[in-house]
């Protein structure tokens, strides 16, 4: 529920609505186990948030995950995750490694959402892009229980940073719903082609973005080298005498410094490369997704974290001149085939 971008005070709702017993009610059903006095059996949003972090639901055991000081002083201390001892496979997985992937993903979304003073979080907060700056766009009451958004950056700091990008809600929510409408209508109508035509697109840009990776790589590695001869040349001046010490040191200093960000740029790169991403699972994911709100009568924040990656809000024509650009960019780019489509 959560990697579908509910939140975790919503889930304890809709479990403690459904009577689903929290583990505290289980506990004392199967096992026994006396709760406090006072304890109330229902789900709360801590529970949630602690369970969807625990690695024991995909089968792993984490141990030393506290120490204490001393062995004098008994108190624990919680220490960095990254200083647990993992036991993998100690166990049967109840949720799977990917559903376990997607709650991941969910968390560094950055469409977290920022709540208004009233606890609102409108469904496209978090998804906005000012065009013109970059930052992120920001929900503003403009009474009457509507909103507008404007940018972010506009809003703090004025017109001298950034202009005016000024948006009622509910005309970018229609703007969006339309399209996702049309999409879906466009999918149904031609999946198995859509579908061909996205995988093949996709093996084509794949294959660009590899060779102007690995072209870089190279570029990167060779620059390494050569920042490796040049420290030996200054070591060697210096020990010939033909420079003075401060200087050789600043330079080496300066390669070197160098050299490490490299280093880390060559390990993503990398990365980047060895990441065999599966296409045609996220493109059957969504067109799956999408298919579902083929009559969705409004937009709804779990639509907006299935289907879109980022939304960018152009400015007004009487300020930019030119007709208002509101560009979609969806988690998978379905969109380019099916524009490609119509051009033909
Ligand atoms: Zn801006």
């Amino acid at each position: 529920m959560y990697a579908s971008g509910i939140s975790p005070r919503r889930i304890s709702e809709i479990l403690n609505e459904e009577n689903v017993p929290c583990p505290g009610q289980y506990a004392f059903e199967k096992l026994g186990h006396k709760g406090k006095p006072g304890d109330r059996r229902l789900w709360g949003q801590i529970t949630i948030a602690s369970m969807l972090k625990n690695i024991v639901y995909i089968g792993h055991m984490p141990q030393l995950m506290s120490t204490s000081i001393s062995y004098k002083n008994h108190k624990r201390y919680k220490k960095d995750q990254s200083e647990w001892v993992v036991v993998h496979n100690t166990h049967p997985p109840i949720i799977s490694q990917e559903l376990w992937d997607r709650v991941r993903e969910r968390e560094k979304s950055v469409a977290q959402g920022r709540k208004t003073a009233t606890g609102y979080t409108h469904p496209l907060s978090g998804f906005l892009y000012c065009a013109d700056c970059g930052c992120k766009m920001k929900l503003n009451s403009v009474g009457n229980n509507k909103y507008a958004f404007n940018c972010g950056d506009h809003m703090r700091f004025g017109k001298t940073i950034c202009f005016s990008h000024h948006i009622a809600a509910k005309t970018l929510e229609k703007i969006i719903l339309d399209d996702i409408l049309e999409m879906a209508q466009r999918i149904i109508l031609d999946e198995k082609v859509i579908r061909e035509e996205f995988i093949r697109h996709n093996a084509e840009v794949q294959e660009k973005s590899i060779k102007a990776a690995k072209k870089e790589l190279q570029g990167k590695r060779n620059r390494i080298e050569e920042l490796s001869r040049l420290m030996q040349l200054a070591y060697e001046d210096r020990l010939k005498g033909k420079m003075p010490e401060d200087i050789c040191i600043g330079f080496i200093q300066k390669y070197s410094e160098e050299q490490k960000k490299l280093e880390t740029e060559i390990a993503e790169l990398e990365a980047k490369l060895t990441e065999t991403e599966n296409t045609i699972q996220s493109a059957d994911d969504f067109i799956r997704n999408i298919k579902k709100y083929l009559e969705a009568p409004e937009l709804t924040r779990e639509m907006c974290y299935e289907l879109i990656d980022r939304i960018i809000v152009g400015g007004l024509p009487k300020i930019t001149g030119k007709e208002r650009e509101i560009d979609i960019v969806y988690k998978v780019d379905i969109a380019s085939v099916l524009r490609h489509k119509l051009n033909k």
